[in-house]
């Protein structure tokens, strides 16, 4: 379907992921299915209500085409290599992570995009940034391609805004937990398996070592952030390169603690592999005064809250399919 040239579209790309399908849902639901164009470089199993189109963002051409096809005015790029599979092949996650931003800066600069959203990371933050309570600003040294990249996007992100007036706007997620889609091979996965296993086989084999406290988030917190980041009126949006965004800090036995609290047969043990060093790097807890005193972020779910939905909605997963 083309553009019909009254209403702006929000593009989506990589709308498969673990963050794109939650997006996707929100948007659709919010200002209806019309309203949203889909993509991702591999196409969906089962047919879906919005458009869905095949789109590899690292194809400029492509993405200039959909851009202007579908009358996109705000786009989402969450495409990218995440940071344990990024360890595996850090060429390749530098190519995808820094070519699919700028392709979506040059986009937005080129073709008059109204609004950018693009997610950093805590991977930005390493061995010597402060590790509680992590500043917005600080020293940062990320030890990870995938956090070398996020870095370098981050100040891409602010040259644009500075130097061409590009709306980008930005959020350094932490580990994301959610039960729709499972993760794309991050550092914080632990804490999404280790739900499925404990419903499915009642233990779990954690990558990371037990005492190891990282900052996370509930997607639906996410999600409510995102929106409410790209929501928020223009001159409110004072921090160009990206926010501190906080949720929930714990570690792997305080998390399995809370899943025994509702699984007593749940037991959990620790065999930690390169995941460790890259988890050691990383802030455990975040400070995201920011945020809140910009465009009022306060996230909405505790560990009880979000233990308590996931396994709620993890066991009806389990039982449909039994
Ligand atoms: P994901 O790996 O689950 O999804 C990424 C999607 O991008 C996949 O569906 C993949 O097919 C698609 N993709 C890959 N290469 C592409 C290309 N060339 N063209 C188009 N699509 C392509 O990742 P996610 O967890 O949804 O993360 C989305 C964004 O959020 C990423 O930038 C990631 O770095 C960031 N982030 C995620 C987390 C988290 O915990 N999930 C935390 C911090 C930051």
């Amino acid at each position: 379907m083309l553009a019909d040239t009254k209403t702006k579209r929000t593009l989506v790309i990589g709308a498969l992921g673990q963050i794109g399908s939650e997006l996707i849902a929100e948007l659709t639901r919010r200002y209806g299915n019309d309203s949203v164009v889909a993509t991702d470089i591999r196409l969906p199993e089962q047919k879906t209500d919005f458009t869905f189109l095949k789109l590899d963002v690292l194809d400029k051409q492509a993405l200039y085409q959909v851009i202007s096809d579908y009358n996109i005015g705000t786009l989402y790029n969450l495409a990218a290599i995440l940071s344990a599979k990024g360890e595996q092949q850090p060429q390749l996650a530098w190519e995808i992570n820094m070519k699919s931003l700028l392709n979506t800066l040059e986009a937005a600069r080129e073709l008059s995009l109204e609004k950018v959203f693009w997610p950093s990371s805590i991977a930005v933050f390493g061995p010597s940034t402060p590790r509680v309570n992590t500043p917005q600003h600080c020293e940062m040294d990320p030890s990870t391609v995938y956090g070398i990249s996020k870095l370098a996007g981050e100040r891409w992100c602010a040259y644009y805004a500075q130097k061409y007036g590009v709306d980008v706007r930005s959020l350094r997620y932490p580990g994301l937990i959610s039960y729709k889609t499972l993760p794309g091979g991050g550092t914080t996965d632990y804490a999404v398996e280790i739900f499925h296993e404990a419903v499915k086989a009642r233990h779990y084999t954690s990558f990371l070592g037990e005492n190891t406290a990282l900052p996370m988030m509930y997607m639906p917190d996410a999600i409510r952030a995102t929106l409410s980041l790209m929501d928020a009126p223009v001159e409110a949006v004072k921090v160009r390169s990206s926010y501190n965004l906080a949720g929930i800090s714990f570690t792997p036995a305080i998390l399995a603690a809370e899943i025994q609290k509702h699984i007593p047969l749940f037991s959990c043990d620790y065999k930690p592999d390169f995941r460790q060093a890259i988890a050691e790097s990383w802030p455990q807890s975040i400070d995201d005064r920011e945020s809140t005193a910009d465009w009022g972020w306060k996230p909405e779910f505790d560990l009880e809250s979000m233990a308590h939905d996931m396994l709620l909605h993890i066991r009806e997963f389990y039982t449909e399919k039994v």
